[in-house]
């Protein structure tokens, strides 16, 4: 190897900075300060040139406000208002905006985004081992309600529903302009939640993100080869067999899917082809707020605790595009294994070789099934 390759920046010039002239493969890069500075202030994506896999790099967001160290362990006594949190109503939040004095959900733009709207012009300069390439996106912040010491689990049927609706309407006006809408939610200091707020987040990105980029490859592949959506065909197998489903009710079924990594994972697949949350009738939604209360007591109730999980759904990318092949869901990725302290790691030989459970999926489902059927007592 060339003494030359070692220690050298990657070109990443923003547009406004002067073209460069093409590097040849492998060749090492002498590129400039400004490049340096690109990689370090500007979100972007990069390869891992040994798995192919992409990661995004939101370098500028070191300085966000950090909440999560000193939340108490069980939120026993938390206040329905803080005047130290800068989600509730009428505070100051750390960019200086204030918040109104909403009633219902409230949504805003993230004041330390991790994707912004800054376009670079070249990315992929000198060398496909040190691939990047440009993406632009927003991120927006959705308060589930205006009350500090709720969880969804805590809020009422109609208050779920209104963040169902919020849901549906930033897919839409966000999927104008980006090709990906990722609403998700982490919930829990232990999931890395900043704020014990009840509030989620939604990323919307000028690509397709890895994991749904995955999904959409082989929902496509299993539609072109059996004429069906994956999803409608795998709920008509669990339905049947009847071994990981969680919960049900008229639109929707909540399973441990059969390859769950996570102990307590679930997918919540609604019993029509829907492709994108938008496309959910007002009963659908209705029963949508129910079930996600349904799963997520039964989470809380399963070790006796605050139960933490990371959610996110995931709808058809590229919004008016043919996308017959994709089926909306949600994945519920809780991380605790045997109570509320105790949590699975993903360490050894799983960032190494792949994912290792011992509980199977068949006995997490049993277990919160029956947490489930303990609440409801007329549940099918
Ligand atoms: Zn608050
Ligand atoms: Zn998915």
């Amino acid at each position: 190897m060339s003494s030359r390759a070692a220690g050298r920046s990657i070109p990443l010039p923003i547009q406004s900075m002067s073209a460069r002239t093409q590097h040849r493969t492998g060749e090492p890069d002498r590129d400039s300060e400004s490049v340096a500075r690109a990689l370090r202030e500007v979100p972007h994506r990069r390869r891992n040139a040994l798995t192919g896999d992409w990661l995004l790099v939101s370098p500028h967001r070191t300085q966000r406000p950090w909440h999560g160290h000193t939340e108490p362990r069980q939120a026993a006594a938390r206040p329905s208002y803080d005047p130290d949190c800068y989600l509730c109503p009428g505070n100051r939040r750390a960019g200086g905006a204030e918040n109104p004095t909403y009633t219902s959900t409230f949504v805003f733009s993230n004041d330390f985004p991790a994707l912004t709207d800054i376009t670079v012009s070249r990315l992929n300069g000198s060398s496909p081992l040190r691939a990047a390439a440009p993406v632009q996106g927003a991120c927006r912040v959705v308060c589930f309600s205006p009350r500090h010491d709720l969880r969804m689990s805590g809020m009422s049927i109609p208050d779920i529903r209104a963040v169902v609706d919020v849901w549906g309407e930033e897919v839409e006006r966000l999927g104008v302009r980006y090709r990906w809408i990722q609403i998700f939610e982490n919930n829990g200091a232990m999931m890395g939640c900043s704020n014990p707020h009840p509030h989620g987040q939604i990323w919307a990105t000028s690509e397709i993100p890895h994991e749904p980029g995955k999904e959409d490859v082989c929902q496509r592949e299993y539609h072109a080869t059996n004429g069906r959506p994956l999803l409608a065909d795998y709920l008509t197998n669990e339905l049947v067999a009847q071994e990981r489903v969680v919960a049900e009710n008229d639109d929707w079924v909540a399973v441990v899917p059969f390859w769950a990594v996570w102990p307590f994972e679930t997918l919540l697949i609604p019993r029509a082809h829907r492709v994108r949350l938008p496309d959910l009738g007002e009963t659908e939604r209705d029963n949508l707020a129910d079930i996600l209360r349904t799963l997520l007591r039964a989470y809380d109730g399963l070790f006796d605790t605050d139960f933490p999980y990371s959610m996110g759904w995931h709808g058809a990318p590229e919004p008016g595009g043919h996308q017959e092949h994709w089926m909306l869901h949600a994945h519920f990725y809780p991380p605790l294994l045997r109570s509320a302290s105790v949590k699975k790691f993903l360490v050894g030989y799983e960032m190494l070789a792949e994912p290792q459970r011992d509980l199977t999926p068949e006995a997490a489902a049993e277990r919160l099934r029956s947490l489930v059927h303990a609440a409801h007592p007329s549940h099918p």
